[in-house]
């Protein structure tokens, strides 16, 4: 792609480093920055630049947070014994939307993918281990994506708790094997909170 501007290009080329972008797409979308008011794309510019330099991640969960502690941590009315570990903050809020879950989480920042070089000690499994082993937590749900990479994550930790007084459970399998939890249909992925079973129980099927 030959430019015309250097700074049209350096700005195509920062717009095509985000996910499911092409240079193509990049280009559309600063082109269209161009045609709008310049205050308009200055505050989207802020308000990235703020999210990027502000945002917090909750100390207890590390969902993401204004606050020290998440409003969902923060809220009594949460069962705190009951905590459901996710994926990322995206199955927190897929979640949230089916309101069956009166729980906390655990957002685990990912998942355990040796293609990806992603190991447990990238992501946010030693603070889990040591709040279940503090005592607080009576029943861990595992949420993750059913794929090979979220039944290996599923796995490493179920290795880790084994010797701690804590049930496990998993999400029943109403959410499609292969399916990303923010894609379920929030009947669905409700009900399979509801129904979900020993994590032990559905390692034999
Ligand atoms: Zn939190």
């Amino acid at each position: 792609m030959e430019f015309s501007s250097k700074l049209l290009e350096n700005a195509v080329n920062e717009m095509s480093q985000l996910p499911g972008i092409g240079k193509r797409t990049a280009l559309r979308l600063v082109l269209h920055l161009l045609r709008q008011p310049e205050h308009q794309t200055f505050q989207l510019s802020e308000a990235l630049s703020k999210v990027r330099a502000e945002i917090n991640f909750c100390k207890s969960c590390h969902n993401i947070s204004d606050k020290i502690l998440c409003e969902i941590c923060e809220n009594p009315n949460r069962n705190s014994a009951l905590v459901c570990v996710v994926e990322d903050i995206r199955d927190v809020m897929a979640i949230e939307n089916t309101s069956s879950f009166k729980g906390l989480y655990h957002v685990l920042g990912g998942k355990i993918s040796p293609m990806d070089g992603i190991g447990p000690q990238d992501l946010n499994i030693n603070s889990l281990v040591e709040k279940v082993k503090s005592g607080q937590v009576k029943e861990l749900i595992f949420a993750m994506s059913p794929t090979m990479e979220g039944d290996t994550t599923n796995f490493y930790i179920f290795r880790q708790l084994q010797d701690y007084e804590v049930a496990l459970s998993t999400i029943a399998r109403g959410v499609a094997a292969g399916n990303e939890l923010e894609y379920t249909d929030e009947i669905t992925l409700g009900r399979s909170i509801i129904d979900r079973v020993p994590f032990e129980a559905s390692l034999k099927s």
